[in-house]
Protein backbone atom coordinates (compact mmCIF):
# COMPACT_ATOMS: atom_id res chain seq x y z
CA UNK A 1 0.00 0.00 0.00
CA UNK A 2 2.93 2.16 -0.47
CA UNK A 3 3.22 5.27 -2.14
CA UNK A 4 5.19 5.10 -5.41
CA UNK A 5 7.32 8.05 -5.85
CA UNK A 6 8.29 9.94 -8.82
CA UNK A 7 11.14 7.51 -9.07
CA UNK A 8 9.33 4.50 -9.69
CA UNK A 9 9.92 3.06 -6.06
CA UNK A 10 7.73 2.09 -3.29
CA UNK A 11 8.14 3.54 -0.19
CA UNK A 12 6.46 2.69 3.33
CA UNK A 13 3.93 4.25 4.17
CA UNK A 14 3.07 6.02 7.51
CA UNK A 15 -0.47 7.63 8.01
CA UNK A 16 -0.83 10.14 10.50
CA UNK A 17 -4.27 10.77 12.10
CA UNK A 18 -4.36 13.80 14.14
CA UNK A 19 -2.20 16.92 14.26
CA UNK A 20 -2.42 17.55 17.77
CA UNK A 21 0.20 17.17 20.35
CA UNK A 22 0.89 13.57 19.69
CA UNK A 23 0.48 13.49 16.00
CA UNK A 24 2.77 16.40 15.51
CA UNK A 25 5.55 14.68 17.14
CA UNK A 26 5.19 11.51 15.40
CA UNK A 27 5.41 13.25 11.79
CA UNK A 28 8.47 15.54 13.52
CA UNK A 29 10.01 12.33 13.88
CA UNK A 30 9.67 10.74 10.75
CA UNK A 31 10.38 13.74 8.79
CA UNK A 32 14.03 12.34 7.91
CA UNK A 33 13.41 9.02 7.83
CA UNK A 34 12.71 6.65 4.91
CA UNK A 35 9.50 6.53 4.30
CA UNK A 36 6.27 8.89 2.90
CA UNK A 37 4.34 10.33 5.73
CA UNK A 38 0.46 11.21 5.19
CA UNK A 39 -1.07 13.22 8.16
CA UNK A 40 -4.59 13.90 8.29
CA UNK A 41 -6.45 16.37 10.38
CA UNK A 42 -10.18 17.37 10.22
CA UNK A 43 -8.09 21.10 10.91
CA UNK A 44 -6.05 22.80 8.72
CA UNK A 45 -3.94 23.82 11.95
CA UNK A 46 -2.14 22.65 15.43
CA UNK A 47 -4.06 23.91 17.94
CA UNK A 48 -1.95 24.43 21.46
CA UNK A 49 -5.41 23.50 23.86
CA UNK A 50 -3.15 25.02 26.59
CA UNK A 51 -4.04 28.32 26.07
CA UNK A 52 -7.36 28.36 24.18
CA UNK A 53 -8.57 29.68 27.60
CA UNK A 54 -6.47 32.76 27.29
CA UNK A 55 -8.28 33.33 24.00
CA UNK A 56 -11.84 32.88 25.56
CA UNK A 57 -10.47 35.74 28.02
CA UNK A 58 -9.39 37.85 25.52
CA UNK A 59 -5.62 37.52 26.28
CA UNK A 60 -4.54 36.26 23.49
CA UNK A 61 -5.94 36.01 19.81
CA UNK A 62 -6.60 32.58 18.36
CA UNK A 63 -3.70 32.94 15.22
CA UNK A 64 -1.51 33.31 18.36
CA UNK A 65 -2.12 29.62 19.63
CA UNK A 66 -2.72 28.09 16.35
CA UNK A 67 -0.35 27.27 13.59
CA UNK A 68 -1.17 25.61 9.83
CA UNK A 69 0.09 22.23 9.74
CA UNK A 70 0.98 22.78 5.99
CA UNK A 71 3.59 25.59 6.97
CA UNK A 72 4.98 22.85 9.73
CA UNK A 73 6.58 20.87 7.34
CA UNK A 74 6.35 23.00 4.15
CA UNK A 75 9.88 21.81 3.98
CA UNK A 76 9.65 18.21 4.77
CA UNK A 77 9.25 16.88 1.28
CA UNK A 78 8.41 13.46 2.52
CA UNK A 79 5.20 14.98 4.87
CA UNK A 80 1.65 15.56 2.92
CA UNK A 81 -1.16 17.42 4.81
CA UNK A 82 -4.20 16.41 4.13
CA UNK A 83 -7.13 18.41 4.77
CA UNK A 84 -9.83 15.49 6.03
CA UNK A 85 -12.19 13.96 8.25
CA UNK A 86 -11.46 10.14 9.34
CA UNK A 87 -14.75 8.17 9.33
CA UNK A 88 -14.17 4.93 9.77
CA UNK A 89 -10.80 2.20 9.68
CA UNK A 90 -10.86 -0.79 7.45
CA UNK A 91 -7.94 -2.39 8.86
CA UNK A 92 -8.11 -5.99 6.77
CA UNK A 93 -7.75 -3.58 3.84
CA UNK A 94 -5.29 -1.46 5.80
CA UNK A 95 -7.14 1.63 4.37
CA UNK A 96 -9.08 4.77 5.94
CA UNK A 97 -12.40 5.81 4.91
CA UNK A 98 -12.23 9.75 4.36
CA UNK A 99 -15.06 12.53 4.63
CA UNK A 100 -14.19 15.79 3.27
CA UNK A 101 -14.70 19.25 5.90
CA UNK A 102 -15.57 22.89 4.88
CA UNK A 103 -16.21 21.49 1.06
CA UNK A 104 -12.83 20.67 0.04
CA UNK A 105 -13.26 17.34 -1.26
CA UNK A 106 -11.05 14.12 -0.41
CA UNK A 107 -10.15 10.99 -1.12
CA UNK A 108 -12.71 8.46 -0.49
CA UNK A 109 -9.94 5.74 0.71
CA UNK A 110 -6.81 6.39 2.22
CA UNK A 111 -4.12 3.01 2.66
CA UNK A 112 -1.32 3.25 4.49
CA UNK A 113 1.21 0.53 5.86
CA UNK A 114 1.73 2.04 9.57
CA UNK A 115 -1.07 3.77 10.84
CA UNK A 116 -0.51 6.00 13.85
CA UNK A 117 -4.06 7.27 15.23
CA UNK A 118 -3.78 10.56 17.78
CA UNK A 119 -7.31 11.93 17.53
CA UNK A 120 -7.73 13.29 21.01
CA UNK A 121 -10.50 13.50 23.44
CA UNK A 122 -13.44 16.18 23.77
CA UNK A 123 -15.39 17.33 26.79
CA UNK A 124 -17.81 14.89 28.10
CA UNK A 125 -21.37 16.47 29.77
CA UNK A 126 -21.48 13.29 31.69
CA UNK A 127 -24.63 12.48 29.83
CA UNK A 128 -26.24 15.53 29.61
CA UNK A 129 -25.48 16.65 26.06
CA UNK A 130 -28.69 19.63 26.22
CA UNK A 131 -26.02 21.15 29.00
CA UNK A 132 -23.39 22.05 26.12
CA UNK A 133 -25.89 24.90 24.66
CA UNK A 134 -25.49 26.17 27.72
CA UNK A 135 -22.27 26.03 29.53
CA UNK A 136 -19.64 26.37 26.56
CA UNK A 137 -16.50 24.85 26.76
CA UNK A 138 -12.46 25.68 25.71
CA UNK A 139 -11.40 23.04 23.87
CA UNK A 140 -11.11 23.98 20.72
CA UNK A 141 -11.12 27.63 18.76
CA UNK A 142 -14.53 27.75 18.19
CA UNK A 143 -16.00 27.47 21.47
CA UNK A 144 -13.34 29.56 22.81
CA UNK A 145 -14.27 32.13 21.04
CA UNK A 146 -17.51 31.51 22.19
CA UNK A 147 -17.02 31.67 25.76
CA UNK A 148 -15.09 34.61 25.04
CA UNK A 149 -17.94 36.05 23.16
CA UNK A 150 -20.39 35.28 26.25
CA UNK A 151 -18.47 36.70 28.97
CA UNK A 152 -18.02 39.75 27.30
CA UNK A 153 -21.62 40.14 26.21
CA UNK A 154 -22.87 39.53 29.76
CA UNK A 155 -21.10 42.34 30.84
CA UNK A 156 -22.30 44.55 28.31
CA UNK A 157 -26.24 43.11 29.20
CA UNK A 158 -25.54 43.76 33.33
CA UNK A 159 -24.03 47.55 31.90
CA UNK A 160 -28.00 48.28 30.16
CA UNK A 161 -30.38 45.70 32.84
CA UNK A 162 -32.27 47.62 34.85
CA UNK A 163 -33.85 44.93 37.18
CA UNK A 164 -31.31 44.65 39.85
CA UNK A 165 -31.92 40.90 40.26
CA UNK A 166 -31.37 40.17 36.27
CA UNK A 167 -28.44 42.57 36.79
CA UNK A 168 -27.00 40.58 39.35
CA UNK A 169 -27.62 36.85 37.33
CA UNK A 170 -25.28 38.64 34.02
CA UNK A 171 -22.59 39.54 36.57
CA UNK A 172 -22.90 35.96 38.08
CA UNK A 173 -20.23 33.63 36.24
CA UNK A 174 -19.71 29.81 36.95
CA UNK A 175 -16.90 27.66 36.08
CA UNK A 176 -17.79 24.31 36.27
CA UNK A 177 -14.74 21.87 37.32
CA UNK A 178 -11.44 22.64 38.72
CA UNK A 179 -8.89 20.67 37.35
CA UNK A 180 -6.30 23.39 35.83
CA UNK A 181 -8.45 24.57 32.86
CA UNK A 182 -11.39 25.37 35.54
CA UNK A 183 -8.97 26.73 37.81
CA UNK A 184 -7.41 29.12 35.38
CA UNK A 185 -10.59 29.75 33.63
CA UNK A 186 -11.69 31.25 36.96
CA UNK A 187 -8.51 33.17 37.60
CA UNK A 188 -8.68 34.73 34.23
CA UNK A 189 -12.72 35.85 34.49
CA UNK A 190 -11.56 37.29 38.23
CA UNK A 191 -8.56 39.40 36.63
CA UNK A 192 -11.20 40.32 33.64
CA UNK A 193 -13.86 41.71 36.14
CA UNK A 194 -11.54 43.08 39.04
CA UNK A 195 -8.83 44.64 36.67
CA UNK A 196 -9.15 44.83 32.77
CA UNK A 197 -12.72 46.09 32.64
CA UNK A 198 -12.94 48.20 35.93
CA UNK A 199 -13.31 51.33 34.58
CA UNK A 200 -14.80 50.22 30.89
CA UNK A 201 -18.57 50.84 32.17
CA UNK A 202 -20.68 53.65 33.65
CA UNK A 203 -23.22 51.87 35.38
CA UNK A 204 -22.05 48.90 36.77
CA UNK A 205 -18.82 48.14 38.58
CA UNK A 206 -17.66 45.27 37.04
CA UNK A 207 -15.06 44.34 40.53
CA UNK A 208 -18.59 43.20 41.92
CA UNK A 209 -19.24 39.97 39.77
CA UNK A 210 -18.88 36.82 41.15
CA UNK A 211 -16.90 33.89 39.70
CA UNK A 212 -18.17 30.61 41.23
CA UNK A 213 -16.14 27.80 40.54
CA UNK A 214 -17.52 24.14 41.28
CA UNK A 215 -15.73 20.99 41.81
CA UNK A 216 -17.36 17.62 42.79
CA UNK A 217 -13.73 16.38 44.61
CA UNK A 218 -13.37 18.12 47.73
CA UNK A 219 -10.62 20.32 46.71
CA UNK A 220 -9.66 22.01 43.54
CA UNK A 221 -6.52 20.52 41.48
CA UNK A 222 -6.74 17.06 42.62
CA UNK A 223 -4.09 15.81 40.43
CA UNK A 224 -1.49 18.01 42.72
CA UNK A 225 -0.88 17.71 46.01
CA UNK A 226 -2.97 19.20 48.78
CA UNK A 227 -0.79 21.58 49.87
CA UNK A 228 -0.62 22.72 46.16
CA UNK A 229 -4.69 22.84 45.91
CA UNK A 230 -4.61 24.83 49.52
CA UNK A 231 -2.41 27.18 47.98
CA UNK A 232 -4.21 27.58 45.07
CA UNK A 233 -7.61 28.13 46.35
CA UNK A 234 -5.96 30.69 48.36
CA UNK A 235 -4.68 32.56 45.43
CA UNK A 236 -8.52 31.93 44.02
CA UNK A 237 -9.48 33.55 46.63
CA UNK A 238 -7.32 36.56 46.72
CA UNK A 239 -8.34 37.09 43.20
CA UNK A 240 -12.28 37.19 44.47
CA UNK A 241 -12.90 33.10 43.06
CA UNK A 242 -15.52 31.91 45.33
CA UNK A 243 -14.75 27.94 45.39
CA UNK A 244 -17.93 25.29 45.53
CA UNK A 245 -16.09 22.28 46.34
CA UNK A 246 -17.92 18.90 47.49
CA UNK A 247 -20.70 20.66 44.96
CA UNK A 248 -22.33 18.30 42.04
CA UNK A 249 -23.80 19.92 39.37
CA UNK A 250 -27.69 18.40 38.44
CA UNK A 251 -29.04 21.29 35.98
CA UNK A 252 -27.64 23.89 33.62
CA UNK A 253 -30.02 26.01 31.56
CA UNK A 254 -30.63 29.39 29.52
CA UNK A 255 -30.98 30.96 33.25
CA UNK A 256 -28.48 29.15 35.27
CA UNK A 257 -26.97 26.19 37.18
CA UNK A 258 -28.51 24.08 40.22
CA UNK A 259 -26.02 21.92 42.26
CA UNK A 260 -27.01 19.51 45.25
CA UNK A 261 -27.92 20.87 48.12
CA UNK A 262 -25.19 20.13 50.90
CA UNK A 263 -29.22 19.60 53.37
CA UNK A 264 -29.68 16.70 50.38
CA UNK A 265 -32.27 19.38 48.43
CA UNK A 266 -30.81 21.67 45.48
CA UNK A 267 -29.32 25.15 45.36
CA UNK A 268 -30.32 27.38 42.03
CA UNK A 269 -27.84 29.88 41.08
CA UNK A 270 -29.03 32.35 38.78
CA UNK A 271 -26.08 33.00 36.23
CA UNK A 272 -25.77 33.56 32.12
CA UNK A 273 -22.52 32.60 31.66
CA UNK A 274 -21.32 29.06 32.52
CA UNK A 275 -17.99 27.43 31.21
CA UNK A 276 -17.97 23.83 31.45
CA UNK A 277 -14.31 22.59 32.50
CA UNK A 278 -15.26 19.26 33.63
CA UNK A 279 -15.12 15.39 32.22
CA UNK A 280 -13.34 14.23 29.06
CA UNK A 281 -14.02 11.65 26.24
CA UNK A 282 -11.93 9.80 23.99
CA UNK A 283 -12.48 10.49 20.51
CA UNK A 284 -14.84 8.24 18.72
CA UNK A 285 -12.27 6.87 16.98
CA UNK A 286 -10.65 4.98 19.92
CA UNK A 287 -14.11 3.19 19.89
CA UNK A 288 -14.38 2.35 16.35
CA UNK A 289 -10.69 0.68 17.17
CA UNK A 290 -11.59 -1.17 19.72
CA UNK A 291 -14.73 -2.26 18.29
CA UNK A 292 -12.62 -3.86 15.53
CA UNK A 293 -10.00 -5.29 17.13
CA UNK A 294 -11.81 -6.41 20.42
CA UNK A 295 -9.32 -3.97 22.31
CA UNK A 296 -10.99 -3.16 25.53
CA UNK A 297 -12.46 0.64 26.91
CA UNK A 298 -12.27 2.33 29.68
CA UNK A 299 -15.60 4.71 30.84
CA UNK A 300 -14.16 7.27 29.02
CA UNK A 301 -13.69 5.83 25.85
CA UNK A 302 -10.17 5.71 25.50
CA UNK A 303 -8.92 2.19 23.89
CA UNK A 304 -6.33 -0.09 25.68
CA UNK A 305 -3.38 -0.52 23.44
CA UNK A 306 -0.51 -2.99 24.31
CA UNK A 307 2.87 -1.93 26.29
CA UNK A 308 4.21 -0.90 22.81
CA UNK A 309 1.19 1.36 21.55
CA UNK A 310 -0.05 -0.89 18.98
CA UNK A 311 -3.66 -2.48 18.80
CA UNK A 312 -4.04 -6.15 19.95
CA UNK A 313 -3.54 -8.36 16.62
CA UNK A 314 -2.82 -5.05 14.60
CA UNK A 315 1.24 -4.56 15.23
CA UNK A 316 0.94 -2.19 11.95
CA UNK A 317 -1.49 -0.03 13.97
CA UNK A 318 -0.61 2.14 16.84
CA UNK A 319 -2.89 4.51 18.42
CA UNK A 320 -1.40 7.16 21.03
CA UNK A 321 -2.39 10.53 23.20
CA UNK A 322 -5.76 11.51 24.87
CA UNK A 323 -7.44 8.33 23.40
CA UNK A 324 -5.56 5.42 25.05
CA UNK A 325 -4.95 3.51 27.60
CA UNK A 326 -1.68 1.85 28.02
CA UNK A 327 -1.09 -1.87 28.96
CA UNK A 328 1.88 -1.97 31.19
CA UNK A 329 4.42 -4.40 30.72
CA UNK A 330 3.09 -6.94 32.96
CA UNK A 331 -0.49 -6.42 30.75
CA UNK A 332 -2.16 -4.55 33.23
CA UNK A 333 -3.92 -1.27 32.05
CA UNK A 334 -2.38 2.25 33.38
CA UNK A 335 -4.56 5.57 32.71
CA UNK A 336 -1.82 7.95 31.89
CA UNK A 337 -2.72 11.92 32.68
CA UNK A 338 -4.69 13.62 29.50
CA UNK A 339 -1.74 16.02 29.20
CA UNK A 340 0.28 17.32 26.11
CA UNK A 341 3.59 15.78 27.35
CA UNK A 342 2.43 12.03 27.34
CA UNK A 343 1.11 12.65 23.91
CA UNK A 344 4.12 13.95 23.19
CA UNK A 345 6.37 11.45 24.43
CA UNK A 346 3.96 8.59 22.59
CA UNK A 347 4.58 10.47 18.94
CA UNK A 348 8.28 9.95 19.73
CA UNK A 349 7.93 6.82 20.45
CA UNK A 350 5.45 5.32 18.11
CA UNK A 351 8.10 7.12 15.07
CA UNK A 352 11.23 5.62 16.80
CA UNK A 353 8.62 1.87 16.39
CA UNK A 354 8.40 2.75 12.70
CA UNK A 355 12.21 3.72 12.32
CA UNK A 356 13.61 0.23 14.28
CA UNK A 357 10.98 -2.04 12.50
CA UNK A 358 12.74 -0.89 9.11
CA UNK A 359 15.77 -1.55 9.84
CA UNK A 360 14.44 -4.65 11.22
CA UNK A 361 15.45 -4.16 15.13
CA UNK A 362 13.02 -4.69 17.86
CA UNK A 363 12.11 -1.88 20.25
CA UNK A 364 11.14 -1.80 23.82
CA UNK A 365 7.80 -1.29 26.04
CA UNK A 366 6.62 2.65 25.80
CA UNK A 367 7.65 4.27 29.02
CA UNK A 368 6.30 7.70 30.43
CA UNK A 369 8.59 10.11 32.05
CA UNK A 370 6.34 12.31 34.17
CA UNK A 371 8.46 15.80 34.19
CA UNK A 372 5.84 17.17 36.46
CA UNK A 373 2.42 18.94 36.66
CA UNK A 374 2.16 23.60 36.34
CA UNK A 375 -1.11 25.43 36.80
CA UNK A 376 -1.41 28.71 36.80
CA UNK A 377 -4.04 31.00 38.71
CA UNK A 378 -3.26 34.27 37.85
CA UNK A 379 -0.89 37.32 37.35
CA UNK A 380 2.14 36.04 39.16
CA UNK A 381 0.14 33.26 40.54
CA UNK A 382 0.92 29.53 39.89
CA UNK A 383 1.46 26.45 40.80
CA UNK A 384 4.14 23.62 40.11
CA UNK A 385 4.96 19.98 41.00
CA UNK A 386 8.06 18.55 39.64
CA UNK A 387 9.73 15.45 40.20
CA UNK A 388 8.60 16.11 44.29
CA UNK A 389 9.91 20.08 44.04
CA UNK A 390 6.66 22.13 45.23
CA UNK A 391 6.54 25.38 43.80
CA UNK A 392 3.98 28.39 44.09
CA UNK A 393 3.62 32.26 43.61
CA UNK A 394 6.11 33.85 41.18
CA UNK A 395 8.42 31.63 40.60
CA UNK A 396 5.97 28.68 39.20
CA UNK A 397 4.46 31.37 37.40
CA UNK A 398 7.49 32.20 35.93
CA UNK A 399 8.17 28.56 34.98
CA UNK A 400 4.74 28.27 33.64
CA UNK A 401 5.43 31.32 31.26
CA UNK A 402 8.76 29.62 30.09
CA UNK A 403 7.30 26.07 29.56
CA UNK A 404 4.69 27.26 27.86
CA UNK A 405 6.45 29.93 25.59
CA UNK A 406 9.19 27.05 24.72
CA UNK A 407 6.29 24.26 23.56
CA UNK A 408 4.43 26.88 21.51
CA UNK A 409 4.64 25.82 17.67
CA UNK A 410 6.20 28.31 15.75
CA UNK A 411 8.84 31.18 16.51
CA UNK A 412 6.39 34.15 15.25
CA UNK A 413 3.90 32.66 18.06
CA UNK A 414 5.94 32.75 20.53
CA UNK A 415 7.39 36.07 20.19
CA UNK A 416 3.97 37.62 19.29
CA UNK A 417 2.51 35.79 22.68
CA UNK A 418 5.69 37.03 24.92
CA UNK A 419 5.42 40.30 23.70
CA UNK A 420 1.26 40.44 24.39
CA UNK A 421 2.02 38.71 27.84
CA UNK A 422 4.59 41.13 28.79
CA UNK A 423 2.59 44.08 27.35
CA UNK A 424 -0.57 42.86 29.40
CA UNK A 425 1.61 42.59 32.55
CA UNK A 426 2.36 46.25 32.24
CA UNK A 427 -0.75 47.61 31.72
CA UNK A 428 -3.40 45.17 32.81
CA UNK A 429 -4.76 44.79 29.28
CA UNK A 430 -6.47 42.04 27.13
CA UNK A 431 -6.28 43.73 23.61
CA UNK A 432 -8.40 40.66 22.51
CA UNK A 433 -11.91 41.54 23.86
CA UNK A 434 -14.27 41.51 21.08
CA UNK A 435 -17.34 40.00 20.79
CA UNK A 436 -17.41 38.03 17.73
CA UNK A 437 -19.98 35.66 16.20
CA UNK A 438 -23.16 37.98 17.01
CA UNK A 439 -25.87 37.50 15.52
CA UNK A 440 -27.93 41.24 15.27
CA UNK A 441 -30.92 42.23 13.05
CA UNK A 442 -28.85 43.91 10.76
CA UNK A 443 -25.78 41.39 10.45
CA UNK A 444 -28.67 38.85 9.14
CA UNK A 445 -30.08 41.44 7.35
CA UNK A 446 -26.96 42.27 5.22
CA UNK A 447 -26.17 38.40 5.37
C1 LIG B 1 -8.61 23.64 27.54
C2 LIG B 1 -7.47 22.66 27.67
C3 LIG B 1 -6.33 23.03 28.36
C4 LIG B 1 -5.28 22.13 28.48
N1 LIG B 1 -4.15 22.53 29.16
C5 LIG B 1 -3.11 21.70 29.23
C6 LIG B 1 -1.90 22.12 29.86
O1 LIG B 1 -1.82 23.25 30.39
N2 LIG B 1 -0.84 21.27 29.88
C7 LIG B 1 -0.93 20.04 29.30
O2 LIG B 1 0.06 19.30 29.29
N3 LIG B 1 -2.05 19.60 28.71
C8 LIG B 1 -3.15 20.39 28.66
N4 LIG B 1 -4.29 19.98 28.05
C9 LIG B 1 -4.37 18.60 27.52
C10 LIG B 1 -3.69 18.49 26.18
O3 LIG B 1 -4.13 19.53 25.32
C11 LIG B 1 -4.01 17.12 25.60
O4 LIG B 1 -3.55 16.14 26.50
C12 LIG B 1 -3.33 16.93 24.25
O5 LIG B 1 -3.86 17.86 23.33
C13 LIG B 1 -3.55 15.50 23.73
O6 LIG B 1 -2.92 15.39 22.49
P1 LIG B 1 -3.53 14.42 21.37
O7 LIG B 1 -2.56 14.42 20.26
O8 LIG B 1 -3.93 13.14 21.98
O9 LIG B 1 -4.88 15.13 20.92
P2 LIG B 1 -5.14 16.59 20.37
O10 LIG B 1 -4.01 17.49 20.66
O11 LIG B 1 -6.49 16.98 20.86
O12 LIG B 1 -5.19 16.40 18.80
C14 LIG B 1 -6.18 15.64 18.17
C15 LIG B 1 -6.20 16.03 16.70
O13 LIG B 1 -6.94 15.06 15.99
C16 LIG B 1 -7.78 15.70 15.07
N5 LIG B 1 -8.92 14.78 14.83
C17 LIG B 1 -9.74 14.26 15.75
N6 LIG B 1 -10.61 13.42 15.18
C18 LIG B 1 -10.32 13.40 13.86
C19 LIG B 1 -10.87 12.74 12.74
N7 LIG B 1 -11.92 11.92 12.86
N8 LIG B 1 -10.34 12.96 11.53
C20 LIG B 1 -9.29 13.81 11.37
N9 LIG B 1 -8.73 14.48 12.41
C21 LIG B 1 -9.23 14.27 13.64
C22 LIG B 1 -8.17 16.99 15.76
O14 LIG B 1 -8.57 17.99 14.81
C23 LIG B 1 -6.86 17.38 16.46
O15 LIG B 1 -6.03 18.18 15.65
C24 LIG B 1 -5.37 20.85 27.91
C25 LIG B 1 -6.52 20.49 27.21
C26 LIG B 1 -7.57 21.39 27.09
C27 LIG B 1 -8.80 20.99 26.34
Amino acid sequence: MGIVCASGSREHHVVVVGGGFGGLQAVSKLRRAPVEVTLVDRRNFHLFQPLTYQVATGALSPGEIAYPLRAIFKRDRNVRVLLAEVAEFDLDARELQLRSVSGVPAPERLGYDTLIVAGGSHYSYFGHEEWRAHAAEVKSLESALAVRSRLLAAFEAAETEPNAEQRDAWLTFVVVGAGPTGVEMAGQIAELAQDTLRRDFRTIDPRRARILLVEAADRVLTNFPPSLSAKAERALRRLGVTVLAGRTVIGIDAAGVTLDGRDGGAERIASRAVVWAAGVTASSLAGSLAELTGAERDRAGRVTVEADLTLPGHPEVLAIGDMVRVRDPGGEPVLLPGVAPVAMQQGRYAATVVRARLRGREHGAFHYRDKGNLATIGRAAAVADIKGVRLSGFFAWATWLVVHLWYLIGFQNRLLVFIRWSFSFATHGRGARLITGASSAADRRDG
